[in-house]
Formats: structure tokens, C-alpha cells, sequence
């Protein structure tokens, strides 16, 4: 038995058999060839290969997920089974060119002709060749390429980073934890786990060659623990664990259909972060009180190709209509920093998280932003839908941002669609610059939304992935806290809705803080909204008042955070 030792990133207990996750290496020697013939022979073989695992891939995507998606791999296919573009591959073999070399330029030769198009079907194709290139060239080189959503059930996924782009197959009906060497609280990959339910333990050092695949492993994603072997004592301490931390979970559910409040009386609103429309079905089961925040880039993280207005309408009006009249916060695409979509070509920079991303990305391609814009006002005609903006960085953005929706508008008015131009535009105060202009955003934001897993990275100039500064990254340090409290004041004396959707606002430990500095709205993962409102339910508004006084006149991060741990109710 061996216990590795990480960040409990997703509660809940989960005890499988490791499969390890390996990012395909696709390097290779390209070699002049002197079998033709036997070259030739060798591509042919890698595609039939590639077409009968895609097969296979169809047929269980058909029954798990549908046709749509089946019909996407059985595309790939028929591109390949293109006999131009095979005679063209053919013909560089002929010159002496390696299989390898000759499946890479024609594919991009492809994927450029495709980009160069007018329609949006055809720019769309590009990807889907670059995708073709992949799976062929993984059977070239022998390299496994494993599908994260077709693992047996009872699998733990052990990987070195679980990039979003990976996760939209995760699934937990076989998966029954997540382990990685990488990530925090705050990363990417755990706040997915939290919204599927998956016990997750991230940043184990070296777990990918400490684990192998059929290894034995609880998960332990309330202690951070992952075990190796269990003794039979330990395997049934786990399950004991896990039943009790199911009924938890289950004793949670007598607060359904009771108000947010505080335990004199205060009102707040609870919502539910999303990433996907069937997340706001698991808002509405952990009764959150509305949407608010819908990550709409994992839309775009979903496809092989920018998805459509049509599309993307409805997305939002699918969701709004689940919500039944309840708001529906939908955050602008936030693409950039940890979050590539590869179609949208953008460039790799030296400081990703300084660049050209989120609401900055969106103001100079209006090509990309307006198809958002015009699908969201169409989808305002279904529910309480308000646009949100992340990244802000000054009132200059959300100006641009408000003239680009008027556009939109004005555009479906004058088509004679339905919408309402009146849409409410909120800015997440995420960078410190938004942070201390928060008086003036104030005066022209229709809401606040406090992202603290940016806020605090920017803050602390931390990264909120990266182990070597995660004793900096903490929403705990004063100096959060105090950008905190004054964007919280600012919004209420402006009249404004405050509300925080980063994932300090379900830690139990902050609760205090947040009723004190007088926060109107949390937005937490679907699994914690009821812990949220039993936490907020453990306070009065002067006890909580108390607490934040001794902890906001601490001057560090362990100072804060020990006064929170001794004043912790339950
Ligand atoms: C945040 O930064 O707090 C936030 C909610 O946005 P994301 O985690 O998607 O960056
Ligand atoms: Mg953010």
C-alpha cells in the first residue's frame, strides 16, 4: 500500500482500477523511402485501421450519445476515403517521400484550402482534416490514442493535465475519479470534475509513472488523497467514507425548496456555474435559484468547428427554457490563457495569460463575437437571459461591448426577429484593474460578478496552475480580500447587483466574509449549492461581522485563514 498526497480538488470518495492517460507523442524522423511500393502499402494500412477504430468509435458514440455525433466521425471516413486525396499522398511516396511526410502535407493542404473558404461548412472542414491527420498518423506510429469517454466503468483517469479540450468525453458513469500532476482548486479540470461529480485529487507529483493502468486506487477528493493498494482495512475505511459522504450529500436535500438566507433572516440568491445546456438540469435538481455563470467557450471547446448562430441559439434558449424564468447569466466567450480552441487558430503567445484573450479576443474578431451576441438576443425572447463580459479591464470594454449589442440588435429588429435590446451587460471583476475602477464600472454595469480564481491570480500574479506559486495563489491573502471588499461596497452603493461565481464563493470558510462585506448573489458548482446555503444558513449577519473584523485586520494569508478555521461552524 502506498498513499500519494495532492489537492482534493472534487469531494466525494471514489475507489476503481487506473487507466493511465498518455498525451499521444506524434514525433517522428521523416526518411527518403526506398520501397515505394511497401511505403505505399504501410499509409493504406494506417487508414484502414484508422477507419475501422473510427467505426467502432461511431457505433458506441451512436448509442451514448447520438446520431449527430456518430455521423461527425463517419465523416472522417468518407474525407478519407477520398481517392484524390489518397492519389495525392501516393504521388509524394512516389518521390520518396515518408508516409508520415506525405499524410501531413496533404492534410494541411487540405485544412488550408478549407480555411481560405468563403461558406463557414467548408472553413469548418479544416479541423476535421487536422483531426484525420492525428488518428492516422497515432496507427503510423503505433501510439495508442486513448478515448477518455469509452473507458470501462470503475476507472480512475490518471494524466499528467486534464486540458478542458479533453474533458467534454469524461463521463461519471465509468469514471470514478480523476487524479493529475497538475492543476489546483481552481483549474480547469477540477471545476469540471465538481460539475460531474467526480472525486478528483490533482497535483500529485509524478502519478503518472507512480500509477500503472490496472492498479487498484482510492480516490479521496475530500482529503486529497489517493491510496495505492488498499489494505483490505483501508478499502473498507473507504467505503465507509464514501457512504457517509453520500448521505451528507443525501441530509443536504432537506434544504431543498428553502430560501438562501442567513440565519437572521438575510436574503441571498443562489445560482449554479455551467458549462453545458445539461448543466442547467443539474441546476435545477440541486435547486439552484439561476445561472450564474454559463461558460460558454466549453460550447466551442465541444466541436470540431465554430459553432453556428443557429447553433448557439439553441444552446441558450434550451437552457433558458430549462431554467423556467429563473435568470440565466451567460459569460461572453472566454477563450485564451489555459483555454485553446484550435479552429479558431490563435497564436501561441510568450504569457498567454496576459494576451490576447477573453473580451479582448472577442472586441477585434466581431466576425466570432456578433455570431454570440446575435444568438444570445435571440435567446433573450425564451427567458432572463444577461450578458456578462469576462476580463474586463475598464468601462472602455464594456462600452465597445454595449455598441456591438445594440448592432446585433438593431440588426434582428430590422430581420423581424424578437429580442430584447434591453439585455442587462454585467462585467466580471476578475483583473485588478476592474477591481480598483470597480466605483466607475459600477455606474455603467447592470452587475458585478466577482471571478476570484482570476482575480486572485492576477492579484497575487500567481498562476492559478502552477505548483511552484500555489502558496501565493489563495483568495485567503488580505490583499484578495481587501479588492474583495471594496468592489462588494462599490457595486451596492451604486445600487448595482454584486454577485461572485469563482469557486471561493462555495468555501465554507469565506461564507462569513462574503455575508459581512454584504454579497447579494453566490454562483457555485451545481454540487454545492446546497452545502452553500447550509453554510450561509450557519451565520448571522453580526457574527459573521465579528469574524471578518479579526480577519480583515490580519496581515497574512495563514493569519486570515487561521482565525476562519477557528471560527468554522460544523
Ligand atoms: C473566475 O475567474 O473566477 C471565473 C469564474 O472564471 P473562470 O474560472 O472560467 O476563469
Ligand atoms: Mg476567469
Amino acid at each position: 500500500m502506498k498513499t500519494l498526497e495532492g489537492v482534493a480538488a472534487s469531494s466525494g470518495v471514489g475507489i476503481g482500477t487506473v487507466v493511465v492517460v498518455a498525451e499521444p507523442v506524434l514525433e517522428y524522423e521523416s526518411t527518403t523511402v526506398a520501397d515505394v511500393d511497401a511505403e505505399k502499402a504501410r499509409l493504406a494500412g494506417a487508414i484502414e485501421a484508422f477507419k475501422e477504430l473510427n467505426t467502432q468509435k461511431a457505433d458506441q458514440i451512436r448509442d451514448r450519445v447520438g446520431d449527430e455525433e456518430a455521423a461527425i466521425l463517419e465523416g472522417h471516413n468518407l474525407m478519407i476515403s477520398d481517392p484524390f486525396m489518397v492519389a495525392e499522398m501516393d504521388k509524394l511516396i512516389e518521390g520518396g517521400t515518408c508516409a508520415e511526410d506525405a499524410l501531413t502535407q496533404i492534410c494541411e493542404m487540405f485544412a488550408t484550402m478549407f480555411e481560405a473558404a468563403e461558406d463557414d461548412l467548408t472553413r469548418q472542414r479544416a479541423s476535421d482534416v487536422r483531426d484525420i491527420r492525428t488518428g492516422v498518423l497515432c496507427e503510423l506510429l503505433g501510439v495508442e490514442e486513448v478515448d477518455i469517454s469509452l473507458v470501462p466503468a470503475g476507472s480512475v483517469i490518471v494524466i499528467h493535465d486534464l486540458v478542458p479540450s479533453m474533458t467534454a468525453g469524461l463521463n461519471s458513469d465509468n469514471v470514478v475519479g480523476i487524479v493529475t500532476e497538475v492543476g489546483g482548486m481552481t483549474s480547469h479540470s477540477a471545476i469540471l470534475a465538481r460539475a460531474l461529480e467526480i472525486p478528483a485529487v490533482l497535483a500529485v507529483a509524478d502519478v503518472t509513472t507512480e500509477l500503472a493502468a490496472g492498479d487498484q486506487v482510492v480516490v479521496n477528493g475530500i482529503a486529497g488523497k489517493v491510496v495505492l493498494d488498499p489494505t483490505e482495512d483501508v478499502l473498507h475505511s473507504a467505503e465507509v467514507r464514501r457512504e457517509e459522504f453520500l448521505q451528507e450529500r443525501a441530509a443536504l436535500q432537506q434544504l431543498v425548496g428553502k430560501p438562501t438566507e442567513t440565519a437572521d433572516g438575510i436574503q441571498v440568491e443562489l445560482f449554479g456555474n455551467i458549462g453545458s445546456v445539461s448543466d442547467a438540469e443539474a441546476v435545477v435538481s440541486h435547486d439552484g435559484e439561476g445561472v450564474g455563470l454559463f461558460r460558454t467557450e466549453f460550447l466551442f471547446m465541444e466541436s470540431n468547428a465554430m459553432p453556428t448562430e443557429d447553433e448557439q441559439f439553441k444552446a441558450y434558449q434550451q437552457a433558458a427554457l430549462i431554467l423556467k424564468g429563473r435568470p440565466l447569466i451567460v459569460r461572453t466567450l472566454d477563450i485564451g490563457g489555459d483555454k485553446d480552441i484550435p479552429y479558431l487558430g490563435m497564436e501561441k503567445e510568450d504569457n498567454p495569460f496576459l494576451g490576447f484573450r477573453a473580451v479582448r479576443y472577442c472586441l477585434q474578431r466581431p466576425d466570432v463575437f456578433k455570431v454570440q451576441l446575435r444568438a444570445l438576443l435571440r435567446a433573450t425572447a425564451f427567458g432572463d437571459i444577461r450578458i456578462m463580459i469576462p476580463l474586463v479591464t475598464g468601462v472602455a470594454e464594456l462600452r465597445q461591448v454595449r455598441e456591438l449589442v445594440a448592432e446585433c440588435a438593431a440588426e434582428l429588429k430590422a430581420e423581424g426577429t424578437e429580442c430584447n435590446a434591453d439585455v442587462p451587460v454585467g462585467v466580471m471583476i476578475e483583473t485588478p484593474a476592474a477591481a480598483i475602477m470597480a466605483d466607475v464600472l459600477a455606474e455603467e454595469a447592470d452587475f458585478f460578478s466577482i471571478g476570484t480564481n482570476d482575480l486572485t491570480g492576477y492579484t497575487m500574479a500567481a498562476d492559478r496552475g502552477n505548483d511552484h506559486v500555489s502558496y501565493l495563489y489563495s483568495t485567503f491573502d488580505p490583499a484578495v480580500l481587501r479588492s474583495i471588499k471594496r468592489v462588494i461596497e462599490a457595486g451596492n452603493e451604486a445600487g448595482i447587483m454584486v454577485g461572485m461565481c469563482g469557486e471561493a464563493a462555495a468555501d465554507p470558510l469565506l461564507v462569513p466574509l462574503w455575508i459581512s462585506f454584504g454579497l447579494g448573489e453566490y454562483s457555485v458548482s451545481p454540487s454545492s449549492i446546497l452545502a452553500t446555503r447550509a453554510a450561509i444558513g450557519d451565520w448571522t449577519k453580526a457574527a459573521a461581522d465579528e469574524v471578518a473584523a479579526k480577519a480583515m485586520a490580519a496581515k497574512t494569508e495563514p493569519e486570515v485563514r487561521a482565525i476562519l478555521e477557528s471560527a468554522r461552524k460544523g
